[in-house]
């Protein structure tokens, strides 16, 4: 099988984020977590996302964990390569946007590399080469007060020239409106005169389609769900993916006892807990025993094996605001935090063991501590159980065939966890 796009994301949850866009335009995409083993074993599918945590890190960390990425998506025949940033091209002066972009520049040999963050879906366009967060600049939006990456530059091109060895070019939009030969003979004069990179300008979602088409024709490019969206649609209408067949992948059940975890403390999954218990057995785990060892888990495992052969579980750590800040002032707000992520981890490995292969987990510092504890390196992206909130079905994962929906807490209706279990069978 050789894939049609290979894709390497700065973060997990950008990852999800462009995986599920991908998947709803049709393509078959797997998300792993890492740098998958050479011998993953996957399906049939058209793309896949590698998901780093490179956004944050040292730039050289950043640009070797990216190139062990593009080696292994090459490897497996992805003639594209979609560099995913956050749309709010989250970076630093060091990078690590421009070093990881050189770097996989000088690796696949292409003259040229497309850069834009837009996705006018979400409120993100790029005009002149200047990034906009719904209706202000990006160096005017809550970005400009980011605590790890403040963004105080709004022009992308000097953005990306300050942080990238090679200069930086525009397509503005006024060629992007003539149409894709325009833009390839905006990109060849561009390259004639040895820039490296061009920032394309993107303010509807057409301009999206347009910039996917022209990105194709070269190996690598950089940008957000929105120029995925754009290549995947290019890859549709090319005819090099068939469309509608995606989301399929996780409607073969896998059967075997069912439970949900909550960890997040959003309005909304507090309500989907309390909701829940119209239609499973749900226990509260008490906080403050969960800090004082792991009898708290023990018995929450003891709960669920008396429970589990009747029907679908919930375990839940998840507290009201006032809850949440008096346990945090007694025991610090990162060590209530870890703890309880580590706790849900077990209870997670623990109900794993004893035979569960359906898990949705709200929360997603949960759904991260829970992925990494059962080792499950990627997924493939099947049908929405809620906007943004695919079903999941495990790719080698040493448990064998798992169904799991992982969610940020404000995400799903108030009837999620239900919901969720209807689509995973
Ligand atoms: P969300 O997606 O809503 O942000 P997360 O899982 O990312 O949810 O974050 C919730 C955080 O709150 C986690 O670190 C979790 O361990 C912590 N937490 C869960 N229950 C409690 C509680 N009862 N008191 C304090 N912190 C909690």
């Amino acid at each position: 099988m050789k894939l049609s796009l290979g894709c390497i994301a700065d973060d997990y949850t950008g990852a999800s984020d462009l995986a599920n866009t991908l998947t709803r335009q049709g393509l078959r995409t797997v998300q792993t977590i890492g740098v998958p083993p050479d011998d993953l074993a996957l399906p049939e599918v058209d793309a896949v996302v590698v998901s780093l945590k490179s956004r944050s890190i040292r730039a050289d960390a950043a640009v070797e964990r990216s190139r062990a990425a593009e080696k292994w998506l090459r490897g497996r025949g992805a003639g594209h390569v979609l560099f995913k940033i956050c749309s709010t091209f989250d970076s630093t002066e060091a990078g690590n946007i421009g070093p990881v972009m050189d770097a996989l520049r000088a690796d696949c040999g292409d003259a040229i590399v497309l850069v834009t963050p837009a996705f006018p879906e979400t409120g993100r366009t790029v005009y002149q080469g200047n990034l906009f967060v719904g209706s202000v600049p990006l160096n005017e939006s809550p970005l400009k007060d980011h605590p790890l990456n403040p963004m105080h530059d709004s022009n992308l091109v000097r953005v990306l020239a300050r942080q990238s060895q090679t200069s930086v070019g525009l397509v503005d939009l006024a060629t992007l409106s003539r149409g894709a030969a325009a833009v390839r003979a905006r990109l060849a004069e561009l390259a004639g005169k040895g820039i490296g990179a061009a920032v394309i300008d993107a303010v509807f979602d057409r301009d999206l389609e347009t910039i996917g088409g022209v990105a194709l024709d070269h190996r690598l490019s950089v940008g957000a769900s929105g120029i995925g969206l754009g290549l995947a649609r290019a890859l549709v209408a090319s005819g090099k993916v068939k469309s509608g067949v995606a989301g399929a992948a996780t409607a073969a059940p896998v059967g075997g006892p069912a439970a949900c975890l909550a960890g997040s403390c959003s309005q909304a999954t507090l309500a989907q807990v309390s909701n829940a218990e119209k239609t499973m057995a749900v226990l509260r785990l008490d906080p403050e025993q969960v800090l004082a060892g792991p009898g708290e888990v023990r018995r929450a495992l003891a709960w669920a094996g008396e429970r589990i052969s009747a029907g679908p579980i919930l375990i839940a750590s998840s507290a009201t605001p006032d809850q949440v800040v008096a346990l945090q002032s007694r025991h610090g707000r990162d060590a209530a935090g870890h703890a309880i992520e580590q706790a849900m981890a077990d209870v997670a490995e623990g109900l794993v063991r004893s035979g569960v292969r359906r898990l949705v987990v709200a929360g997603g510092e949960t759904s991260g501590a829970v992925v990494d504890r059962l080792r499950v390196p990627g997924f493939v992206v099947g049908t929405e159980i809620a906007a943004g909130v695919p079903v999941l079905r495990a790719v080698g994962a040493a448990q064998g065939d798992m169904l799991l929906a992982l969610k940020s807490g404000n995400f799903g209706g108030p009837d999620f966890f239900a919901d969720a279990l209807k689509l995973m069978r």
